[in-house]
């Protein structure tokens, strides 16, 4: 039987059809197994309308700032950096973030595509959950306009969050399926892509502008599995790439 399959193969190899022996054939390309799809928030299921270096600038200062954007070249971790502040200077921050994240949502706008992939996803019996480093409140009025609830959701509250992978260890735990039959699809590599790769998913980065293909993104730890410029290629991509059987 070995024998006879390696024969199949080097006879598929070599661009012969033998249909007759192709029934024996095991599985060899099977598509993995696709159970859930956890999403980031901010810039991905939603517009992106936070002026995130704006916001690092009021926060740090100018002179830290730059400073910690030349060590981060591909991102800044700001909450991670507000972490051992003292508590009055950490109060400050936080007030300003969520100064920026308020006004972000005055304007929220949710994203081309997300609403067809996730009427997609239902038709398919395909989980939906959601991860973000934003507010829980955030995540509320983001239910309310998009329409559709996310389940579980895990914002900021949830520690540790993003890129840490247990909000989605969390989550499959939850659904009861492996990480490896969950896609985590987000717009951030050091967060989404990050958080995903780290518990074992498979990843799909969001990448409207093209940024990431700049040289500085080149020799980062994480790669996502895939990337796309707009929500509305993720359902053939889901379709072509996985088993999406209910
Ligand atoms: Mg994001």
């Amino acid at each position: 039987m070995q024998i006879l399959t390696l024969r199949t193969l080097h006879f598929f190899q070599h661009g012969r059809a033998f249909s007759s022996m192709t029934t024996s054939i095991p599985s060899v390309t099977a598509k993995p197994r696709l159970r859930g799809v956890v999403f980031d928030m901010d810039g991905t299921l939603t517009v992106p309308v936070i002026d995130f270096p704006a916001m690092y600038r009021t926060v740090l200062g100018e002179k830290e700032y730059l400073k910690i954007k030349s060590e981060n070249p591909t991102g800044i971790d700001i909450l991670h950096h507000i972490e051992t502040w003292s508590p009055d200077k950490q109060k400050r921050a936080y007030e300003i973030i969520a100064d920026f994240e308020k006004q972000g949502l005055d304007r929220l706008q949710i994203m081309p595509g997300a609403s067809e992939l996730c009427g997609f996803l239902d038709s398919r019996n395909i989980r939906r959950g959601l991860i973000t480093r934003n507010v829980k409140g955030a995540v509320d009025l983001f239910h309310v306009r998009f329409g559709m609830i996310f389940s579980p959701a895990l914002s900021r509250e949830f520690r540790p969050y993003k890129p840490d992978p247990a909000p989605l260890l969390h989550i499959c735990t939850t659904w009861g399926v492996q990480p490896d039959e969950v896609m985590m699809i987000g717009d951030s590599l050091k967060d989404d892509v990050a958080c995903g790769k780290r518990a074992g998913a498979f990843t799909c980065l969001l990448d409207e502008t093209g940024r990431y293909d700049s040289p500085e993104y080149e020799s980062t730890e994480f790669k996502p599995d895939y990337k796309v410029t707009s929500l509305v290629e993720a359902c053939s991509l889901l379709e072509k790439n996985f088993d999406l059987a209910t």
